[in-house]
């Protein structure tokens, strides 16, 4: 299905104008989508269950070759343009939006993989900074880009999600799991991914057609900066947890390996606070498994209740949502035909999700929109959508 929300358009004939017109010669257009995780949060670092599907927001990255060893990268969201020179590119990001793209150009370098000089324009629709995953989306358009450009046809999309992650982490200097980069090379329209996060086996599960059930985002429009800290710190408790458990079963090397029996009976030995971060992990693990045998007997509302679970525990045991994130909840729970709703992303802002029965679609935008921009004095953005294929060649 198309995207229903009037913002979003196709937008390749205006950007391959645009690259005419800043380089001279016509490209070959890519684009990767942005990603929406419906349930399993905060289990990806936990070698856990995750499930997400790509949405119909993309970055699209333009390209065409240059005989020299230059590497011109104009953003069209920012209007800038910035060139590097491919043999003697920075040894780190320097905080700027091009280090998503000269990340992955070294992760491809330092792979074996042999670059020519490129132009390169990118644009996106995917809201930046929301927890949609621009980032992800930016990096694997880009890396499938160059890869096609060069006819290196050897990395699967698996391999390219990892060298994209990898870009972020070393690169851009960014902690972030697989499940961005990976949704962003695999997403398949109108299917969920169940993604195991520790093996990468990848499952699809068929999620309701447009005319059943659409996914709706609600953006907060607000990102607390202590965003990072406190990630980095939920990071560090799930490790504790792992450390002190792993006294009394061997077996234990991530979250993804202890049982609500395990936790019940060595969670005394732990701090309260690591216990809950503990009990929210392995809870939402159950949910996701739980998420997607509902989906495979069509139990939306069984779906719905999971979504409202897991929201309650990354409120309460996890502690990482927000006033806004919950309010938004809230009102939305409050709507006809919605079957479950929760906060999706890291927290402290961003967005929720809430999977919407298709006909009640346009109250629930009045409804959450008023109570929200009431409550708070902001407009949030909403964001109707279903899910869409993953990184592909379009023009
Ligand atoms: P999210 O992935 O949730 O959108 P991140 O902070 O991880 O948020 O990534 C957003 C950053 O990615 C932007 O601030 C920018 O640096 C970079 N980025 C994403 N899309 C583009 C684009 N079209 N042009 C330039 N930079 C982009
Ligand atoms: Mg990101």
């Amino acid at each position: 299905m198309q995207n229903t929300n009037p913002a979003i358009e196709n937008r390749a004939p205006a950007l391959e104008q645009r690259f005419v017109q800043l380089f001279g010669e016509s490209p070959r257009i890519y684009q990767a989508p942005g990603r929406v995780n419906l349930i399993g949060e905060h289990t990806d670092y936990n070698d856990g269950f995750v499930m997400p599907a790509a949405i119909g927001f993309y970055t699209r990255a333009a390209v065409a070759p240059r005989p020299d060893r230059k590497l011109a990268i104009h953003s069209q969201n920012y209007s800038e343009q910035v060139e590097f020179d491919l043999d003697h590119l920075p040894a780190t990001g320097a905080g700027h939006w091009s280090d998503y793209v000269v990340g992955v150009v070294k992760m491809l370098v330092r792979s074996g993989k042999k670059l020519g000089g490129v132009n390169l324009l990118v644009d996106g629709n995917v809201p930046l900074g929301a927890g949609l995953s621009s980032s992800a989306s930016i990096e694997v358009a880009v890396g499938y880009a160059l890869l096609d450009l060069a006819e290196s046809s050897t990395i699967t999309r698996t391999q390219l999600a990892l060298l994209c992650q990898r870009a972020e982490n070393e690169f851009v200097g960014a902690r972030c799991g697989i499940m961005d980069q990976f949704v962003a090379s695999h997403g398949k329209r109108g299917q969920a991914l169940l993604l195991d996060c520790r093996s990468l086996d990848l499952e699809y599960r068929q999620l309701p057609s447009p005319e059943v059930a659409v996914l709706a985002i609600c953006n907060t429009m607000v990102k607390h900066s202590i965003a990072k800290g406190e990630y980095n710190q939920r990071r560090a408790e799930c490790e504790a947890g792992v450390r002190a458990l792993s006294k009394y079963l061997p077996q234990v090397r991530a979250l993804r390996d202890v049982t609500p029996e395990d936790l019940e009976r060595y969670g005394h030995e732990l701090p309260e606070v690591v216990v809950r971060r503990c009990r929210h992990v392995i809870g939402e693990n159950a949910r996701v498994l739980k998420a997607a045998a509902a989906l495979e007997r069509g139990d939306l509302p069984a779906f719905g209740n999971l979504m409202l679970e897991s929201h309650r525990s990354l409120r309460d045991d996890f502690a990482v949502s927000c006033s806004e994130l919950d309010l938004m909840v809230e009102l939305a729970e409050g709507v006809e035909g919605v079957y479950g709703t929760r906060m999706t992303g890291g927290g402290f802002g961003g967005c929720t999700i809430a999977l919407v029965q298709a006909g009640c679609v346009e109250v629930f935008r009045r409804t959450v929109r008023e109570g929200y921009e009431r409550s708070t004095g902001r407009t949030p953005e909403i964001y109707i959508c279903a899910a869409a294929d993953g990184v592909d060649r379009i023009a």
